[in-house]
């Protein structure tokens, strides 16, 4: 199975790579503007191979993309100087005009994994071009708060003591500063987070919840100062929701893709539980919110909703 990669920038490169680690897929297509960048990429990613998975990795151009079963984007371009959000989501917005339509002419069939930041603006992009196509907004998903996700689960693990797999709590909304962490429904195996704490005798009162809230909400900005970028977590989610949608396995990730309303913000693409298999999201989790993660839920929703206001894109999902 064939997976395709528009964008071979770091982000795009990690994806490849925890794809050749996992060993998901049979064969990875690079496409970049960049085509020596693609292809020394390819290069060096093959070298990985003989030490993981026997994956084909090779740089190409959108005709290579023909018979891929996603492709995942991951094309942008950086903020120049003194250029505002706006600016700047308007120039990734002509990035994707010019993508999107040449990804779908050569694989038309294809799930749309979204990684551009920021992803729920851009996967709404996505699904409004790929819409002209014919393709159904469901086989457009974005990377949304998987990795949010995954930083939330990691503090829990660290602060209970339990494995993070067995912790399962989210983290919705807008993949950045409005996230919500939804604490009312978080679960250690299938006990309630805080009635965990509770037995054990561990601390989880306001304190605790606020630093574990900065630091997954701050986590990027964080790892950016340090090292300028992320991108060994971000590839790794892409991975795994690659993986989720090949083997139709009908499993939850907090993916964005557009939604008629989201608690009363209409037409508007934010993360939230959602169950992927092989045609993209089959469906999205029925929340369960506090009153406060709702109101903060709402809040997220309508920061994405204005940003898609300003760039023309209000309509139907
Ligand atoms: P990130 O850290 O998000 O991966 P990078 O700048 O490392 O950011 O990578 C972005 C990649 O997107 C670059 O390799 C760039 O060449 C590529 N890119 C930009 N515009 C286009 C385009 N129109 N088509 C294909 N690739 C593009």
């Amino acid at each position: 199975m064939k997976i395709g990669i528009v964008g071979a920038g770091l982000v795009g490169a990690t994806a490849a790579y925890a794809l050749v680690m996992v060993g998901v897929g049979r064969q990875v297509v690079l496409v970049d503007l960049d085509q020596k960048r693609a292809q020394a990429e390819a290069n060096d990613l093959r070298h990985a191979v003989p030490f993981a998975h026997a994956l084909e990795v090779r740089a190409g151009g959108y005709g290579d993309l023909a018979g891929s079963r996603i492709v995942i984007i991951a094309a942008g371009v950086g903020q120049r100087p003194g250029e505002t959000r706006l600016q700047l989501l308007e120039r990734n917005a002509a990035v994707f005009e010019k993508v999107v339509p040449s990804v779908l002419e050569h694989a038309p069939d294809a799930v749309l994994v979204i990684a551009t930041n920021p992803v729920d603006i851009m996967t709404q992009v996505t699904a409004t071009i790929a819409a002209k196509h014919g393709v159904p907004s469901t086989r457009v998903v974005g990377s949304g708060t998987t990795l949010d996700t995954a930083r939330f689960r990691t503090l829990l693990s660290q602060h209970t003591g339990v494995d993070a797999t067995h912790i399962h709590g989210y983290v919705v909304g807008e993949h950045g500063d409005s996230e919500v962490l939804l604490w009312s429904s978080t679960s250690v195996g299938n006990v309630p987070l805080a009635d965990f704490c509770a037995g054990r005798g561990i601390a989880l009162d306001e304190a605790v919840r606020n630093d574990i809230d900065h630091r997954v909400r701050n986590a990027a900005y964080a790892i950016i100062e340090g090292k300028r970028a992320t991108y060994y977590g971000i590839g790794s989610a892409l991975a795994r929701i690659c993986a989720n949608i090949l083997g139709d396995r009908k499993a939850v990730m907090t993916v964005c893709t557009p939604q008629a309303d989201v608690v009363g913000v209409p037409h508007v693409t934010v993360a939230l539980p959602r169950i992927l298999g092989g045609s993209g999201v089959l469906s999205t989790m029925p929340l369960a919110l506090s009153a406060d993660e709702e109101e903060a839920l709402r809040r997220s929703a309508q920061v994405i909703k204005a940003a898609t206001d300003d760039l023309g894109l209000g309509g139907p999902s």
